[in-house]
């Protein structure tokens, strides 16, 4: 046996059970610390994507009948599950993604809280009743599920964002085909596993590899009825497009420049270390990262403290104790984020912090970009225009409050924001004009809770309906509206058209 074959395989799983693709065309899935091939992906075959949507076509017909009751438990097991492989789930993760294991352990926890909100599927998939819209006549809404959904998946969030996805699909009663990144599909696999142990029957969930020929394909397919994508602007803008030309529904939840606006009466500690950890975390390949900062007036004379703090930060494999931030997940975006921060001192910005070539001794070989500062960056840049999706922090600076707002308003995209200030008012006009998906309030990231939902402005979301939260049953679920009557055995005449006199 060569030492290739000895590589393993990613699976599909198709109607229930986990099998070797015949594809020609395959990815290495590679560890961004050190260049290990960890396993091959495979890019799956027409023939293959077409399966796994016929068998998810066949489980909807069982399934949507499935009482709700029996939906949540599923989901109350698969929580169960998820926990107690929290450590497992975190280690493929960082092996494949990169990032560190407390964040690696972030991803899991914020997708799993999505799988505890589908336990609690009974009170979500409600409808409305009202008592005599005319005389014996009550009308009352069904939230039924649409059939087989498909879901595509970003590299940056390899457990949460699948988890964002799936489970409310399912719960709502539909059947799934997710298709992850190729870049890191190995932590979807065991959390598919896991939920095949937690009783989600064969073909209510599969899973298919791929990279723009199967998204094209799930785009295009007759018996698919929803698609939710999450990526860059640029794919998903082809993802929308697409898929509402074949007539799905569709949300598409895409890329980000995020500003954080700093005012000179915020808590000045608690900013300065909200700003490093929000800016550089995940080396920077967050969408909700913050990757501008706007000092306002006196507030600029923190910048010597901020890079100072973001020089603090260890850079190192995310498996090692006390590491910030890990590699970048390859070495394409090793080298454009390293040609970004050129274009960068090229464009004139000034570098108070180069994160190029920082030293790991143990790991030569990663994809490492430490923490990097630019000020005096003006809207015309690159390093402005671009989501870096880097640890790279871009500082500005403006006279006033509005000034700022009107600065992030401009800004293409508008996924989210942060105001830090201990003014009440000034912080209540902020939330007032910045049209920006998710508003944080002296809190950098502002990802909410599954009570709520995920959402974004501008060129961060097309679609109506966000994922997670109330949103999502919204999306998954076809509104039926009943109007009814009963006539008693003694009823005589009533209107002689068909519709309802009121
Ligand atoms: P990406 O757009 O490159 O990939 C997303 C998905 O699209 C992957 O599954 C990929 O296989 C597929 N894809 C890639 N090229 C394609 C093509 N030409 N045609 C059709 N499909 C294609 O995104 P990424 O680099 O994996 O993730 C980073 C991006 O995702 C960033 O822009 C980030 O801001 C964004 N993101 C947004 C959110 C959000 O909620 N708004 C969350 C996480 C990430």
């Amino acid at each position: 046996m060569s030492e290739r074959d000895a590589i393993p395989s990613v699976r599909l799983l198709i109607d229930g059970r986990f099998v070797e693709s015949a594809s020609e065309q395959w990815r290495d899935i590679v560890n961004p610390a050190t260049q290990q091939v960890l396993a091959r992906v495979p890019f799956a075959t027409g023939a293959e994507l077409n399966a796994a949507v016929a068998s998810a076509r066949e489980a909807f017909k069982s399934w949507r009948k499935t009482p709700i009751t029996a939906r949540a438990r599923v989901f109350l097991k698969y929580q169960q599950l998820i926990r107690e492989h929290l450590k497992e789930l975190a280690a493929i993760l960082t092996a494949e993604q990169g990032k560190t294991l407390a964040d690696a352990e972030g991803d899991v926890l914020r997708g799993l809280e999505v799988v505890e909100h589908a336990a609690g599927i009974g009170n979500l998939q409600l409808g409305e009743l009202a008592n005599n819209v005319a005389a014996g006549v009550d009308t009352y809404t069904l939230l039924q599920p649409l059939g087989v959904c498909a879901g595509i998946t970003p590299f940056n969030f390899p457990a949460m964002i699948p988890l964002w996805m799936f489970p409310m699909a399912i719960a709502c009663g539909n059947t799934f085909v997710l298709k992850p990144s190729e870049l890191d599909p190995m932590v979807a696999m065991r959390l598919a596993e896991l939920a095949l142990e937690a009783g989600i029957p064969p073909g209510v969930l599969n899973v298919v590899h791929g990279g723009a020929e199967a998204v094209d394909r799930l785009c295009e397919h007759p018996d698919i009825k929803a698609i939710s994508f999450v990526g860059s602007t640029r794919i998903g803008s082809h993802v929308y497009r697409r898929a509402s030309q074949a007539g799905k529904r569709v949300q598409c939840m895409m890329g980000a420049k995020n500003h954080a606006i700093v005012l000179p009466d915020a808590h000045r500690e608690q900013t300065l270390a909200n700003l490093a950890g929000a800016a550089f975390g995940a080396a920077g390949q967050r969408c909700m990262a913050v990757s501008v900062a706007i000092l306002v007036g006196e507030a600029r004379q923190w910048l010597p403290e901020l890079v100072a703090k973001a020089a603090s930060l260890k850079v190192n494999a995310g498996v090692e104790p006390g590491s910030d931030l890990g590699p970048l997940i390859s070495r394409a975006a090793l080298e454009r984020v390293c040609s970004l921060i050129e274009c960068g001192v090229q464009e004139g910005a000034q570098l108070e912090l180069d994160g190029r070539h920082p030293p790991v001794s143990d790991y030569p070989q990663g994809n490492f970009v430490g923490p990097t500062v630019f000020s005096e960056v003006t809207p015309e840049m690159s390093i402005y225009r671009e989501e870096i999706f880097g640890p790279v922090l871009c500082v500005m600076q403006a006279a006033t409050l509005d000034e700022a707002i009107a600065l992030v308003n401009a800004n293409p995209h508008g996924n989210g924001t942060a105001l830090f200030t201990r003014s009440g008012a000034a912080a209540r006009h902020f939330q007032e004009e910045i049209d920006v998906g998710q508003v944080g309030i002296n809190v950098p990231i502002p990802v909410p809770v599954p009570l709520f939902s995920f959402t974004g402005s501008r060129a961060s979301k097309l679609g109506d309906l966000g994922p997670y939260g109330k949103q999502i049953v919204q999306f998954y679920t076809q509104t039926k509206t009943v109007t009814q009557r009963w006539f008693d055995e003694g009823d005589v005449g009533g209107p002689v058209n068909t519709t309802i006199t009121l």
